[in-house]
């Protein structure tokens, strides 16, 4: 079996999915997510004029042995883009696997461990009422689990994936339209005052059985972030999500020091090695890992596996940036993994992106549950993608109250 050709399309309904459709002279296809946010042609590129050429040719049966030509041979390792664009190849290699098989992709890796599983929303208020309204719209949807961020007051703008002005919260998504990012401001101070008092609150408000995640964005120095997983303890969150910069891990070691509070880091991670520390240590409780960013099933499953010695769960990522084939590959691995924690999932089911990427992969009561059909179980409809094409964005930059530079 050989690899006759392979395709990337860029484009889709408000994102810029990148795809890559690779062909074998059996007539079976794979495909896969390369969609880098905000940086979506970079592997693109990278697909097109390097991979893409030496993967002509080559058994896709060999997922291992590629995944291992394409990280050992580029010689300069790692990076967002590269790995982005090997996990698109190697999420592709193991759709093929799974065509091949006739079977679903979790069924290669060792069967359902689950029948469905858990996912959260992302609830979201210009106010405190205003986030109670929106917590209440995906409990009423019957979500087990939200993301909750709210407006601080005083700040100029409202902070971290928080809408401007009221009753926007539904799915709420920052614009990343343009090349040129939006500033926003931010104070740590003001969020450190405020925002334990609004997670208790909703404790109260929604009782005992709901589970309440929040993410710090990265915003907190270290000793700022002990301070406040220690003040968050009354809320009993389910999750606090990068309190600091992921750069400097052993800052992670002081908020374990002063607080039980369960953390959750991984999003930024393109390898291994870039939490292997942090899961042997045990300095974290979830991983956050997406399968496009990480360099696809092969590395992750790895990942997954080293997690799972030390009780680090998955958790894996899933903003609205990572296309319906990289949300199946991650579905599989959910269905599978002993140690699966949850799934962050945005509703993006519209009719264009339904279009686009037809599946029977299904979301009810707050759960997934993963499709049966071969390989991912997601196809890709080459009509529907001609009506895109790419429109450049950039993530919001954040600057302190005095102009300092800080960090998104
Ligand atoms: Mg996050």
């Amino acid at each position: 079996m050989k690899i006759i050709d392979a395709k990337v399309f860029v484009g889709g309904p408000a994102k810029n999915y990148v795809t890559l459709k690779i062909m074998t002279d059996q007539g079976i296809y794979g495909l896969g997510d390369a969609t880098l946010n905000n940086r979506e042609t970079l592997p693109a590129q990278y697909l097109t004029d390097y991979l893409i050429p030496n993967l002509v040719g080559m058994d896709p049966r060999n997922s291992e042995d590629i995944w291992q030509f394409l990280y050992r041979g580029a010689y300069f390792r790692r990076g967002p883009i590269a790995m982005a664009a090997f996990g698109a190849i190697d999420m592709a290699l193991w759709d093929i696997k799974g065509k091949l098989a006739n079977m679903p992709l979790y069924q290669l890796f060792g069967g359902k461990s689950r029948d469905g599983a858990m996912v959260y929303a992302h609830a979201t208020g210009a106010d405190t009422e205003d986030l109670m309204d929106s917590i209440s719209y995906y409990v009423d949807q019957g979500y087990k689990a939200v993301r909750v961020q709210c407006g601080v007051p005083g700040m100029p703008t409202k902070g971290y994936a928080v809408p401007e002005s009221k009753g926007a919260f539904r799915n709420h998504i920052t614009s990343y339209s343009g090349i040129r990012p939006k500033v926003e401001t931010w104070d740590s101070d003001k969020y450190m005052r405020f925002m334990p008092g609004v997670l208790e609150e909703i404790r109260d408000r929604f009782g005992p059985d709901l589970k309440i995640l929040h993410d710090v964005h990265h915003r907190l120095m270290p000793r700022e972030a002990a301070a406040f997983a220690k003040s968050v303890e009354p809320a009993n969150l389910f999750w606090l999500e990068d309190p600091t910069p992921a750069e400097d891990q052993d800052a992670l070691t002081l908020i374990r020091q002063h607080s039980t509070v369960p953390i959750a880091i991984g999003e930024v991670f393109n390898s291994i090695y870039d939490c292997n520390k942090l899961i042997e240590r045990e300095l974290i409780d979830f991983i956050r890992v997406a399968v496009t960013y990480a360099g696809g099933i092969t590395p992750v499953k790895r990942i997954v596996d080293l997690a799972g010695l030390h009780h680090v769960r998955t958790g894996f990522h899933g903003a609205p940036s990572h296309s319906p084939l990289c949300m199946a590959a991650q579905a599989h691995l959910n269905a599978w993994a002993p140690n699966f924690g949850i799934q962050e999932y945005l509703v993006l089911g519209t009719p264009e992106c339904d279009a686009l990427f037809p599946s029977d992969h299904r979301m009810e009561n707050g759960m997934v549950l993963v499709s049966d059909a071969p390989g991912l179980g997601v196809d890709f409809d080459e009509k529907e993608a001609a009506r895109y094409e790419y429109a450049p964005g950039s993530h919001p930059v954040v600057r302190l109250e005095d102009g300092t530079m800080w960090n998104y």
